[in-house]
C-alpha cells in the first residue's frame, strides 16, 4: 500500500484542499515551490503509463480538478506547471498516480 492510499483512507493526515468521490488534492509535505499541491485519483492507478481506456474520463477530470485547484490558489494569471513523474528515470517516488501543481515562482525549463 502506498502512502497516498493511507491519505485517501484517512490513516495519515494531509492538508487537503479539494476532495470529491474520485479525486483528492493536498499540499506536498516537502514543497519545492511556494505552492506545491498533489492531485490524485482515489482509484489506485500507478501512473498514466498503466492507466487504461477505462480511466479516460477519470484522467480528464484529474487535469480539470488540477486546473481548478490552481485557480483557487490564485495561480491562473501568472501561470504554473502540472507535472506527473513516471517510473524511475521520471523521478517517481510514490507509485500512485499524482499530478504536481507547482507555482508561485518563475519555473525553469528544461527541468533537471
Ligand atoms: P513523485 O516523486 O512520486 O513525483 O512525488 C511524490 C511526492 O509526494 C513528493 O513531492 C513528496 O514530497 C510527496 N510526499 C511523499 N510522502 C508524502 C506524505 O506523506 N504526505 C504528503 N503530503 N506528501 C508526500
Amino acid at each position: 500500500m502506498t502512502i497516498f492510499q493511507k491519505i485517501i483512507d484517512g490513516d495519515i493526515p494531509a492538508d487537503k484542499l479539494y476532495e470529491d468521490d474520485d479525486i483528492l488534492a493536498f499540499r506536498d509535505i516537502q514543497p519545492v515551490a511556494p505552492i506545491h499541491i498533489l492531485v490524485i485519483p482515489k482509484k489506485p492507478i500507478v501512473s498514466v503509463a498503466t492507466a487504461t481506456d477505462d480511466d479516460q474520463q477519470l484522467l480528464g477530470k484529474l487535469m480539470l480538478v488540477a486546473a481548478k485547484v490552481a485557480a483557487d490558489q490564485g495561480l491562473a494569471e501568472d501561470g504554473y506547471r502540472l507535472v506527473t513523474n513516471i517510473g524511475q528515470q521520471g523521478g517517481q517516488s510514490v507509485f500512485h498516480l499524482h499530478v504536481h501543481i507547482l507555482g508561485g515562482r518563475q519555473l525553469q525549463w528544461p527541468p533537471g
